[in-house]
């Protein structure tokens, strides 16, 4: 290989450019997919899926979120039997139905979120925690439904609303179905803070399309987790419409702080406590409705 396309290659995989495509390596011992260090899976676990070495965060699952956020055995799931239908018969290579399928096989799950209540240091909440195993976390007219109804239920029982999103954006197997889901995400979540109730989105690895630009971004407070792709358009795409390449860390979580477009970078093992300490704030201790 040509010295030059080495240096091209090392460019290309420079740690401050965060990825979608990195997945917790398994074995008992792994290579950190980031700072390339060799790690012990235990450790790996123990700190919730944060390289010790490095800090790079890999993605959990809706369940493994939900288990670090919540106080054991307190979530109970709602909604769990609501998931897509197919209403265009979509299909570009493979249908619609097929990739439901395989996606409910891949991640056990019958849909991008899980919502239900569940107590954060004994607070309850309303919480809602995507999962980009299923088809890129993207949000389709059962995401939206879902997202929407957990809303209502929290207005209705005055909970704080917590929303972990982790998506490519809107699904588009449901064309306009999946678009106006943005339209009718961000009308619930105005309706819920008349409330003056408070609502924090979590942005992880990756926040995009779609869910960027309605629900996740319109929170009391917006909090990420470190290095996480957030954004709009993805960086590739915006190389192409512009022709110009884009500056390192472009659209990381660290850029949208210092724009201003978030309020915090918070790492992973301390993300419980952040929330609980906020939503203390935010409610004046009116949340401790345990
Ligand atoms: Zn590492």
């Amino acid at each position: 290989m040509p010295i030059r396309d080495w240096f091209n290659k090392k460019k290309i995989r420079s740690p401050k450019q965060p990825t979608s495509k990195r997945t917790v390596p398994v074995g008992i011992w792994s290579k950190c997919a980031d700072c390339n260090k060799i790690i012990y899976q235990k450790e790996l676990f123990d700190n919730h899926f944060v390289c010790p070495e490095c800090g790079h965060h890999y993605r959990l699952s809706a369940w493994q979120r939900i288990k670090l956020l919540t106080d054991p055995e307190t979530f109970r799931e709602t909604e769990s039997g609501l998931s897509a239908k197919d209403p265009l018969k979509f299909k570009a290579g493979k249908t619609y139905a097929a990739s439901l399928a395989r996606a409910k096989k891949k991640s056990r799950l019958k849909e991008a979120v899980i919502t239900g209540r569940g107590k954060i240091n004994g607070v309850t909440v309303g919480l809602a925690v995507m999962d980009f195993n299923f088809i890129g976390g993207s949000m389709g007219s059962a995401v939206g439904e879902k997202i929407v109804r957990l809303i209502e239920l929290s207005i209705a029982e005055k909970l704080p609303l917590i929303i972990v999103t982790s998506s490519g954006g809107a699904r588009m197997q449901e064309g306009v179905f999946s678009l106006m889901q943005m339209a009718k995400t961000s009308a619930a979540i105005g309706r819920y803070q008349r409330f003056g109730l408070p609502y924090i989105s979590i942005l992880t690895n990756p926040t995009m399309g779609g869910v960027t630009a309605s629900f996740a971004s319109l929170a009391d407070i917006i909090i990420a987790e470190p290095q996480a792709l957030i954004g709009f358009a993805g960086p590739r795409i915006i190389e192409q419409t512009i022709k110009k390449k884009i500056p390192e860390g472009f659209q990381s979580s660290e850029s949208m702080l210092k724009n201003g477009q978030i309020d915090m970078v918070v790492e992973r093992g301390r993300l419980k406590s952040t929330v609980s300490t906020l939503l203390a704030m935010l409610t004046l201790g009116e949340a401790a409705n345990a």
